[in-house]
């Protein structure tokens, strides 16, 4: 068998990753690049669709090869962005989640450019195998800072392949993770893993961040915003707790509100019951930013909902000492219109390993500070730290090693010795 890292063996982001069995071919993940500094400019560059683009046989037109499937495995930009660009061949399957297609949708609906993408989707179920080519995969949940996201277990010619995807053990789902330790999948014979915060040994989990977070109100502070994105829920669902237990309210957009919205309908269709906010919530409040015309126009029936709970903006400039507000990476354009009380107000963002090179990130985030808010960095990585990716080493045991999605590769091999294989992009390694 052999792999091949077209993207993502040098960077954090942007993975692409082909597994070749005879005739037989599967890529996990075509996701963006994330941005880049221009090293004359010093300036951060976004890398267009076109130029992101790979020439993959069968990828965009039947090719001299097949390529049996194309399988995402979360709904990060960096893992599925390039759905987005030329369409796909037609008759390529793509695989995801039900819920992973439509937060999909959503965003790029809801986004600045209203995108939408064409592929032939198909849906796989957690710990159910499906069969692509000569492949059969596995999907297991795993905790990351994205509405779902799978790691599989790849089998074909006898050999057992893990690719993680993108997971961590110190969120609101470590549960997961314990759980991914605790199947017995026999002996591995190479993991694929993401190692965005290899350089990290271990630090604080959600919960002790949080905890963190909740402190910092005292009885005379204005409104707390935090920079989030509004997939993540599990740190909405923590802030929907803070709002709870502190009297105040959770006061979202319309993007966030119908992802939540979103998940729970889905979920519950698979008989589980998510514990997120939602509107049935009292500490839930809706503001009325312009995400609420583009909900109008693409979710119709949705915004009718959401809209009954809407607070005014003038509610919203007399009661700040009572909202917790999320905000993303556009929020400066509806802040400068509409809120003019920052009195006592907090900032709570976070240098996310992604955001620190997002122009726009950037300005809003100085928008925030020139208004003299108490500002505080706070990050719960989405990313596990290195503890963790010995941890699932130690309990895994694989024959070969292939770090990704890092830019540290060489703690991999200090760590794991001779099973490490450190690939550049495009390169390959042939699995005996
Ligand atoms: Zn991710």
């Amino acid at each position: 068998m052999k792999i091949i890292v077209h993207r993502g063996a040098e960077e954090i982001g942007g993975n692409c990753i082909e597994l070749v069995s005879g005739e037989s071919r599967i890529l996990l993940d075509y996701g963006t690049p994330l941005p880049r500094i221009n090293p004359v400019t010093h300036k951060s560059e976004n890398i267009t669709l076109e130029q992101a683009e790979h020439k993959i046989e069968g990828l965009y037109g039947p090719g001299k090869a097949r390529l049996d499937g194309l399988v995402i495995s979360h709904t990060h930009q960096d893992h599925y962005g390039m759905l987005y660009g030329r369409p796909l061949n037609p008759a390529l399957p793509v695989y995801m989640s039900e819920i992973m297609e439509e937060i999909i949708r959503i965003t790029g609906k809801m986004g600045p450019d209203h995108k939408d993408f064409t592929a032939k989707v198909e849906y796989f179920r957690k710990e159910v195998p499906f069969t692509v080519g000569v492949f059969t995969l596995t999907p297991y949940l795993m905790d990351h800072s994205s509405s779902e996201s799978f790691a599989f277990l790849i089998e074909a010619e006898g050999k057992k392949i893990i690719y993680t995807g993108d997971y961590r053990d110190h969120g609101h789902r470590t549960h997961a993770f314990t759980k991914f330790l605790n199947t017995k999948m026999g002996g591995i014979d190479l993991i694929l893993t993401e190692g965005t915060q290899a350089g990290v040994e271990t630090g604080d989990n959600e919960k002790k961040v949080m905890l963190d977070i909740e402190k910092l109100i005292k009885p005379d502070s204005g409104a707390l915003y935090v920079m989030c994105s509004g997939q993540n829920v599990d740190l909405l669902a923590s802030l929907g707790g803070i709002a709870a237990r502190k009297g105040r309210f959770l006061a979202i957009d319309g993007y966030v509100a119908l992802i939540l919205e979103t998940l729970k309908t889905l979920a519950l269709k698979q008989g589980v019951k998510l514990q997120l906010p939602g509107l049935e919530s009292e500490y839930l409040k809706v503001l009325d930013t312009p995400t609420m015309r583009n909900l109008q126009k693409y979710y119709p029936e949705a915004a009718e909902k959401i809209s009954r709970k809407l607070v005014s903006w003038v509610w919203v400039n007399e009661n700040p000492d009572k909202l917790i507000i999320p905000v993303r990476t556009y929020a400066q354009h509806w802040c400068r219109a509409k809120i003019t009380n920052f009195k006592n107000a907090i900032l709570v963002y976070s240098m996310w390993e992604g955001y620190k090179e997002d122009l726009e990130y950037q300005k809003t985030l100085e928008y925030f500070k020139a208004r003299g808010m108490d500002a505080h960095s706070a990050h719960v990585s989405g990313h596990a730290y290195f503890s963790t990716i010995r941890k699932l080493m130690e309990n895994k045991k694989p024959r070969h090693i292939i770090p990704i999605h890092t830019e540290h590769p060489e703690i991999f091999q200090a760590a794991f010795g001779d099973r490490v294989h450190v690939l550049q992009n495009g390169g390959e390694f042939t699995l005996d």
